[in-house]
């Protein structure tokens, strides 16, 4: 039999998810947030942000967040504009004092690690990289190398690697900073391992990109508050005590994107109204175990992460063999299920799904259906 050419394979209709959006970010958007911004645009969208309705909404975006993870009392939610990769540069200059260490395993990790070192006034960081796919060990550094800041991963979004976070117990004075991009809302953590975790909205919380979420911890804020008094310069968009002072006032720095905002607190009260955080990591989990379960199952796949306990429950990541997995994204792009192509970089023949809370277990379910469709149809 000659294989059909890719535009003529048509998945059955009762294979293909109802939602076809697996995309780590930007990722699925579900519907009651769009109808959530329609409500917001006849008194929100297009209003002052320094007014009443747009400081409520910003305000309980922030007790949403912390009812969701369970926040000590004493911790601060403080949010900004430029997302995740703006934060790097804000930590550069507003938590790392002298010298971080980080884990690298994979693009995101790396971003932070890079900014580090490029930073003249922090000293060299210590980089401790293991190879995609796996993960590093959180390791206590020697004494000597005088590390103020460790920084880790939960959730390598690039290979779908994730790490149980845990805080080395030397020095004791060290901050632990958690990049949550795409972990946040999916997976479980616990605030006594973690000083400062942060995200983006558009992985976990299905809104849209431009936006950071710092959670910090007291010793968190008085090592913000100890470098501003300290008196290093910082530009002022990326000062996070301006940052702090901003938030405690429901407010950020500048314009904000309301819009955002709208989308995030919505998918916030629909994680609560569930059951919160435990509720959503029972159904990443389940999404996960379909994926992976069927990846195994099957001669042509195999999950990309060796270790079982390091396979994100978020963003799975499935190696193609004997099968070119472009060809099947390019598939299913074409029935409508997008998104599933492989981080760039990552360059390997495989097929990266995001299971965020937004996304059904159902669907998930689906997708492993089209592809199998697909791989019949190709061999
Ligand atoms: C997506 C991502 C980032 C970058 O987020 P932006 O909002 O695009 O800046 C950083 N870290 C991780 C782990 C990510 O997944």
């Amino acid at each position: 039999m000659v294989a059909p050419a890719l535009t003529e394979i048509k998945i059955p209709q009762h294979l293909i998810p109802l939602d076809g959006r697996f995309g780590s970010g930007p990722s699925k958007i579900r519907a009651e947030q769009i109808d959530a911004v329609v409500r917001a645009s006849r008194n929100i969208l297009g209003t002052s942000h320094r007014q009443a309705p747009v400081k409520n909404l910003v305000g309980s975006v922030l007790t949403q967040l912390r009812q969701l993870f369970q926040l000590p009392s004493d911790w601060e939610v403080v949010v900004g504009n430029g997302g995740a990769s703006l934060f790097w540069d804000a930590a550069t200059f507003g938590l790392i004092k002298n010298r971080s260490s980080h884990l690298v395993f994979g693009e995101f990790s790396s971003k932070f690690a890079q900014a580090a070192q490029l930073a003249p006034h922090l000293g060299d960081p210590i980089v401790i990289e293991s190879a995609p796919g796996t993960v590093p060990t959180i390791q206590q550094a020697d004494s000597d190398l005088n590390i103020d800041t460790y920084c880790l991963t939960h959730n390598e979004t690039s290979t779908g690697a994730s790490m149980q976070l845990s805080r080395p117990a030397l020095p004791t004075d060290a901050l632990v900073v958690v990049d949550g991009t795409s972990a946040a809302g999916g997976i479980a953590w616990s605030p006594t391992d973690v000083d400062v975790y942060y995200f983006s909205p558009q992985k976990g919380f299905a809104s849209e990109g431009g936006t950071w979420i710092a959670l910090c911890s007291p010793r968190a804020v008085d090592r913000i508050n100890k470098i501003k008094s300290d008196g290093r310069w910082c530009p002022p968009s990326l000062d996070l005590s301006i940052a702090r002072e901003n938030s405690r006032a429901n407010q950020t720095y500048n314009t904000p994107s309301v819009s955002t905002f709208v989308m995030l607190n919505e998918q916030l009260g629909w994680m609560l109204d569930n059951g919160g955080l435990s509720w959503c990591t029972e159904r990443t989990q389940q999404s996960a175990d379909i994926l992976y379960g069927w990846a195994t199952s099957r001669a042509y796949t195999e999950p990309f992460i060796a270790n079982p306990q390091h396979r994100s429950p978020v963003v799975g990541t499935i190696d193609f063999v004997g099968i070119d997995a472009a060809q099947v994204a390019t598939v299913l792009r074409n029935n409508g299920i997008v998104d599933t192509e492989p981080y760039r970089k990552l360059g390997r023949n495989q097929l990266r799904v995001s299971m965020f809370p937004a996304v059904e277990p159902s669907d998930v379910q689906l997708l492993t259906a089209s592809i199998d469709y697909i791989v019949e149809q190709l061999s």
